[in-house]
């Protein structure tokens, strides 16, 4: 049986087979994006499957404080007596719900519609909130739409060059560099990570400084004479105030903010505009800042300037992490948006969605808190009092972690549907187990917005039901029709399919007949002629868009635009007691808050603990040692972990993974100020101290 791997946006096609005693193998496809390869995580992924704390029954707390076994039956009904109760005592908006990016498309596009029908609330968003959204934001700026890749992935394995900043593909996605191999790659990260190691050119700035050194990029192409001035005039609008900003950015004062020296900066343009197929590439490196959207724009601005964007065998795209965070973002459970990106404010979109859910238009909630804003403000005075969590682990993920667990904490009520006990189901009063990827039907959108089938080997444990099942069931007990959320994922998806029709992500041509048939469909693919909300769906015959913008951007005069930005610092300056710059990110052997792959013993066992990246020089001055003990602290709070002594890390800069739970987190010192445009919060850096941690 095919299907893809559960983890990254990658979306590695796999092979599944069941050995007839429970046991499942794994085996990497010919799927292009991987054709044929798996990472460490991909190919140990069905051991989660049988992990042996999966959760089969549902959870509620007792009067004890503790977690007991129940059965589905009182658990729901608990969730929808008490959910009724407090909409009842303090409105729709005193319940919220938070999603994930790794949901498939169809419980994303049902958990959006459960939480403005249903439960009539404004307080919906997501984790990929911590993701995507500068990129979103600055993509649909650029470009009038926001799709992660607007190529297909195996594009790339023509390029004479690709700039990567910020995303270190060699870890985070391996299968994905076999179609880098015959670029020049030039990477821009603060670490000379496994990517760095591989390219023609390291620019490593200081975190913070991406902003600076992107205008300072975009300086030395427009002093140097390599801008695309027929493609500048031709497809775009704004460059000469982008490039009034670059100008004051001469590659000197760039190299005294960013420690990037002036030579390599024009070494990098020069490579890229010389090339005849050139890619520019962001990941979350650039983007999980306060100034996230304002530098992903810069790294459009340079692309813009090369002329890449929409010209054939060039371009620019952002490497969406999570599994389904292409589709997870495009089915309504943002705060601010309705299936296939429709806004929630637009009045013909809040129409079109509303008719094809069978309420009134005015019956919709208006946009909601941004993902931290929301959890931040969990059982404060006018904040939620109830919180349904469904595929996210936020005390673990969200930034300034032990701020978060409080306000978990202080709820009336907190739900929390899972597979395994994550550390945010360990603090929930009602806890219900659901089926994982191979136990379940669907669609997820990857990193290329091409959508793909999600098949179920087998199903689900005794006692596990699918989120689709949990939605429908609750939603009957708030009062809703059965047949307005149906449990099966087809037919989900035959609803989605008319919701997103005529949207910028319109999947009204895609089926899973066409799917299984094994059609390559890229969205937009509308169906033709348009389907009928209330009558049966013609043929679609659209073949889908692999390539977006090679003749018009998506903006009404069909130009794309450029951003005047400028640089600022980080949220938080070092100090005189917090002196260095910590920056988080992810290893080879783990995947996002570790509630996964820290079950998986070969994973475990690779990575068992964090280790913090410290140059010698910094360990030496704090009287740390290589694998002693560290405390990394900020004004927040800190984690403990061990040293690695790197001598390639920049003296100001620590590392440190974000897999791990306790005080093992690194989220424990990671800054919550919120980039304006996007809501995402400043992961990537905390002013920090380090103190040695006598070992036990
Ligand atoms: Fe899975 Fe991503 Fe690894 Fe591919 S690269 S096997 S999708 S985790």
């Amino acid at each position: 049986m095919t299907t893809h791997c559960p983890y990254c946006a990658l979306q590695c096609g796999t092979r599944l087979t069941d050995d007839g005693a429970g046991s499942t193998r794994v085996a990497p496809t010919d799927f292009p994006v991987n054709r044929g390869r798996l990472c460490q995580k991909g190919w140990t992924a069905p051991a989660v499957l049988t992990t042996a704390d999966r959760l089969t029954r549902p959870l509620l707390r007792g009067a004890d404080g503790r977690l007991a076994e129940s059965d589905w039956p009182t658990a729901l009904d608990t969730v929808a007596d008490r959910l009724r109760e407090l909409r009842e005592r303090h409105g729709p908006d005193s319940v919220a719900v938070f999603g994930g990016g790794g949901l498939t498309n169809e419980k994303a596009y049902l958990l959006g519609k459960f939480a403005r029908v249903a439960l009539g609330t404004s307080q919906i968003d997501y984790n990929g909130r911590f993701c995507m959204s500068s990129a979103a934001a600055a993509g649909n700026a650029a470009f009038g739409v926001d799709r992660g890749l607007p190529f297909p992935v195996t594009d790339l394995a023509d390029a004479d060059a690709v700039l990567l900043a910020g995303a270190n593909v060699a870890e985070t996605m391996p299968p994905l560099t076999q179609h880098l191999e015959r670029a020049a790659l030039v990477a821009v990260d603060p670490r000379r990570t496994a990517t760095a190691r591989r390219s023609a050119l390291h620019l490593q700035p200081a975190p913070g400084t991406d902003l600076a050194l992107s205008l300072g990029l975009l300086h030395v192409a427009v002093a140097e004479g390599l801008v695309d001035q027929e493609y500048v005039r031709r497809r775009t609008n704004g460059f000469p105030a982008a490039a009034r900003r670059a100008a004051a950015w001469r590659p000197e004062r760039v190299e005294a903010v960013t420690g990037v020296p002036a030579g390599a900066q024009r070494e990098a343009v020069h490579l890229l505009a010389a090339a005849d197929r050139a890619y520019v590439l962001t990941g979350r490196g650039v983007e999980q800042h306060s100034k996230g959207t304002d530098t992903a724009a810069a790294y459009l601005n340079l692309a813009l300037a090369l002329g890449l964007p929409g010209t054939p065998g060039s371009g620019y795209g952002t490497l969406t992490g999570q599994g389904n965070g292409q589709g997870g973002r495009e089915m309504g459970q943002k705060s601010d948006q309705l299936p296939g990106y429709r806004s929630l404010t637009d009045p013909a979109a809040r129409a079109h969605v509303a008719r094809v859910w069978g309420v009134p238009p005015e019956s919709l909630p208006g946009p909601g808190r941004t993902a931290y804003e929301l959890l931040d403000s969990l059982g404060r005075p006018g904040g939620p009092r109830a919180l349904l969590v469904f595929g996210s682990n936020p005390a673990v993920s969200a930034p300034h972690a032990a701020r978060v667990v409080d306000r978990l904490t202080a709820l009336d009520l907190l739900v929390v549907a899972d597979f395994v006990p994550s550390e945010t189901a360990r603090l929930a009063d009602v806890v219900l187990p659901v089926a994982q990827w191979a136990e379940e039907e669907g669609t997820m959108t990857g990193l290329e917005g091409r959508v793909l089938r999600r098949r179920a080997l087998r199903p689900p444990p005794p006692g596990v039901r699918g989120d689709l099942d949990v939605l429908h069931g609750l939603a009957i007990r708030l009062g809703q029709p059965a047949e307005r959320f149906p449990a099966d994922a087809r037919e989900v998806f035959e609803e989605l399919r008319d919701a997103t029709r005529g949207a910028r992500a319109d999947y009204s041509g895609i089926s899973y007949p066409r799917l299984d048939a094994g059609e390559a469909l890229y969205w937009p693919c509308p169906a033709d002629p348009p389907t009928a909300h209330d009558g049966p769906a013609p043929a679609a015959t659209s073949a889908g868009t692999p390539r977006l913008f090679l003749e018009r951007f998506h903006h009404p005069d069909g130009r794309a635009r450029f951003a005047e930005v400028d640089h600022r610092g980080p949220a938080e300056p070092t100090s005189e007691r917090y002196p260095l710059l910590a920056t988080t990110g992810r290893v080879l052997a783990h995947y996002q808050s570790g509630a996964q792959t820290r079950r998986v013993a070969e994973l475990a066992g690779a990575v068992p603990e964090p280790v913090v990246e410290v140059h010698p020089d910094t360990a030496a001055r704090a009287g740390l040692v290589d694998r002693g003990l560290v405390r990394v602290s900020s004004a927040r709070g800190g984690m403990t972990a061990r040293v690695r002594l790197d001598a390639t890390m920049r003296p100001d800069t620590v590392f440190a993974p974000f897999h791990f739970a306790g005080d093992a987190r690194a989220n424990l010192f990671t800054h919550p100020a919120l980039d304006p445009r996007s809501g995402m919060p400043e992961f990537k850096v905390s002013a920090v101290r380090l103190d040695a941690v006598p070992d036990p």
